[in-house]
């Protein structure tokens, strides 16, 4: 990495390794990477449904696009250069959305101890936004079933962790404890409630007015 300071910037360079399960956004070359592993059960596999692949990795692929879009990468041309490229009007009201989303879960409790809102926001914008593409997406496909595309997005999220891990993660983490990924970001789409019958007195339950939406 020293080598490359001050040298033109090499843009076949890959931000991960291919065995690593994970993806990224980089808005200083407004790439997105997602490493072959990734592309497994649950996120993606042939013998999947359409819906499943939308639910898993179509999700993460939308996930990592949102990031451009992001209170970080808003601050990013098309080039990767920092630049303001925003109308005034836009950005005031992206910021209130932002803020809506460090409201939406700040404080909430977890493995007791709180989550702090304003670290993960970034995280936050990237998934409401990916996951609503992916489902406008796949709404538009034949055989759609949204029971089946909310079931993978939720196996998306399975994850076993210690106390000592989650507490650490909880304090330096820019995502969301990912039981909570899972289901807030799920509640933040109407189609969710039609999906699985979700009633007002149901755990699930949000208030439309409290569903957020940045894009
Ligand atoms: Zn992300």
């Amino acid at each position: 990495m020293f080598e490359q300071y001050h040298r033109p910037f090499d843009r076949s360079k890959w931000n991960m390794s291919g065995y690593e399960v994970n993806a990224s956004y980089n808005p200083s070359t407004n790439d997105i990477t997602f490493p072959a592993a990734i592309l497994q059960r649950p996120f993606y596999d042939l013998k999947q449904t359409v819906s499943q692949n939308y639910g898993g990795i179509g999700s993460v692929i939308a996930h990592e696009i949102s990031h451009a879009f992001d209170n970080n990468g808003a601050n990013f041309d098309e080039l990767g250069n920092m630049k303001n490229w925003w109308t005034q009007r836009d950005y005031k009201s992206f910021q209130s959305l932002t803020q809506k989303m460090i409201d939406q879960f700040d404080g909430i409790s977890y493995m007791g101890r709180k989550v702090n809102g304003a670290l993960v926001v970034n995280e936050n914008i990237a998934d409401v936004g990916g996951l609503a593409c992916a489902l406008e997406v796949a709404k538009s496909e034949p055989n759609f079933n949204c029971k089946v595309f909310f079931v993978n997005w939720a196996l998306n999220w399975r994850i076993k962790s210690t106390k000592q891990i989650n507490e650490m993660l909880l304090s330096v983490d820019v995502h969301s404890p990912a039981p909570l990924r899972c289901n807030i970001i799920a509640q933040d789409m109407d189609d969710l409630y039609k999906a699985f019958d979700i009633k007002k007195t149901d755990g699930m339950w949000l208030d439309k007015t409290q569903r957020l939406n940045i894009w």
